[in-house]
């Protein structure tokens, strides 16, 4: 997995927490993902916040398969172009004074459309896929942001049902469950 430039000392401690969580989640699940549930993971530093999703492809573009038919093509590029459209999806409170500078989107779906390498097609045709996001914001007061709005449920009426939403800041950590579209309450 690769993260763009904001590279930031409480970062490193949230990727420690989700790789421990992704960890026994993998044990509970046998490698499985579980459609409807995702991972928020908001991590403010010095000079800005990422926030990362993981979360299966289903959940965004509605199905798992890399796409052949012009249909599914268009689906995936609608669904890219949403995810990239950060301020429809989170929603920063203003004293903060951030600005979205990069969303980056891997994922088999995308990474095989562009490669069309036939047998890696097909494999990734039979699996279940993921989709794993990044936006990285610059903030100009970052220890001002205290709320990061998640409009996740909205913009994905049919996809998300459960996401795991975990922050960090330079002052602590905590995680909460979403069910609905909700304001997280950041400690700083
Ligand atoms: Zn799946």
């Amino acid at each position: 997995m690769k993260y763009p430039s904001l590279l930031i000392s409480s970062f490193s401690l949230l990727l420690a927490l989700s790789a421990s969580n992704l960890h026994a989640e993998e044990h509970e699940q046998h490698g499985a993902h579980e459609h409807g549930v995702a991972t928020l993971a908001v991590a403010v530093g010095t000079e800005g916040v990422e926030i990362t999703l993981e979360s299966p492809a289903a959940n965004i573009v509605g199905f798992e398969h890399v796409p052949t038919s012009d249909a599914d093509k268009e689906t995936l590029d609608d669904a890219v172009k949403k995810l990239e459209a950060g301020d429809e999806l989170f929603t920063l409170n203003p004293e903060a004074e951030c600005q979205l500078q990069d969303t980056e989107v891997l994922s088999a779906l995308l990474g095989d459309e562009v490669s069309a390498e036939h047998e890696h097609q097909q494999e990734a045709e039979a699996a279940h896929n993921d989709m794993d996001i990044a936006w990285s914001y610059a903030c100009a007061k970052p220890t001002e942001l205290k709320e990061v709005a998640v409009k996740l449920f909205a913009a994905f009426p049919n996809g998300f049902q459960h996401i795991k939403a975990e922050w960090v800041t330079e002052k602590g950590a905590s995680a909460m469950e979403l069910t609905q579209d909700t304001t997280l309450t950041l400690t700083q």
